[in-house]
């Protein structure tokens, strides 16, 4: 039996020019256009998936903390920060969040990060006794003043934090060119969705009722995925239009839900197995 929960941990605002950006426009050009942006899309979630499998509890992304509207807790030198507001109470990180599910976070034995963007590191710190996987190719561009740039805050993890660096070593997995199974029975896998950043990874779990696609951020929502519109912040525009295609294709040859991290939608497809396509 494999189970699928979803936990919203806090909201996440950005600019609209930020959760699509334009097709006609390179990376700069992207940039420029959510600094320019005026308007702010509603609230989204920003939401951490547990998968509950014969070989223990496994945890998806970890949101972002209440210490996000700390002053000086964003670094001040980076004007990227100011595009995107997050705001998450003390009970609404993913600790506490477990906690109410009568689950101590030091039972989930793995936590996978998609990518190393503050608000999937956040809550890292609830995870001191887990063991946390993350994609190799994606953290080596997230630490120092590389990873500060780029949307990560290396300087606000844990201090004891030595990810398991995982790559994607495994065999094809449909469109996708290569894979690494999480579980001796293959069922969660990591599959390369790259483009939101470099070395991203999403996650493959194949339960007994449907398939789940926990997309992190390669879409921020299953319209834009549809739409094959990339986001404003890649700095790989044709790279993230090839993720969105695979994932389409993915989703064609077996029945799919669909679960970006920042997904109002996500739940409700997650509770009445709403598939892609
Ligand atoms: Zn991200």
């Amino acid at each position: 039996m494999i189970k699928v929960t979803a936990i919203e941990t806090g909201k996440a605002r950005m600019k609209t020019a930020q959760r699509t950006g334009r097709d006609d426009r390179g990376a700069i050009g992207r940039k420029l256009d959510i600094f320019r942006d005026r308007d702010w899309v509603e609230p989204l979630p920003i939401l951490c998936f547990l998968i509950e499998h014969p070989e223990g509890r496994f945890l998806v992304d970890t949101g972002d903390t209440w210490r996000n509207s700390v002053p000086g807790y964003l670094p001040g030198w980076n004007p990227f920060y100011k595009q995107v507001s997050i705001k998450v109470a003390p009970h609404e990180e993913i600790g506490p969040r477990l906690l109410a599910m009568g689950i101590d976070p030091a039972e989930v034995g793995t936590v996978i990060l998609t990518h190393f963007h503050h608000d999937h590191t956040g809550g890292l710190d609830h995870f001191p006794h887990s063991r946390i996987i993350g994609p190799r190719a994606n953290f080596a561009v997230s630490t120092g003043v590389k990873g500060m740039m780029m949307g990560c805050l290396p300087q606000r993890w844990p201090v004891w934090l030595a990810p398991e660096l995982v790559e994607m070593d495994g065999s094809a997995l449909g469109p996708f060119p290569a894979s690494h199974p999480i579980t001796s029975d293959g069922r969660i896998v990591l599959v390369p969705t790259p483009g939101h950043a470099i070395g991203h990874v999403s996650v493959i779990v194949r339960a007994d009722d449907a398939t789940y696609f926990l997309a992190g951020d390669a879409t921020y929502s299953q319209a834009n995925l549809l739409a094959e519109k990339t986001d404003g912040v890649t700095n790989d525009p044709a790279t993230a239009l090839a993720t969105l295609k695979a994932i389409k294709r993915f989703a064609a040859s077996e029945p799919t839900v669909l679960l970006p991290a920042h997904d109002p939608e996500g739940p409700a497809r997650l509770a009445g197995r709403e598939t892609l396509l």
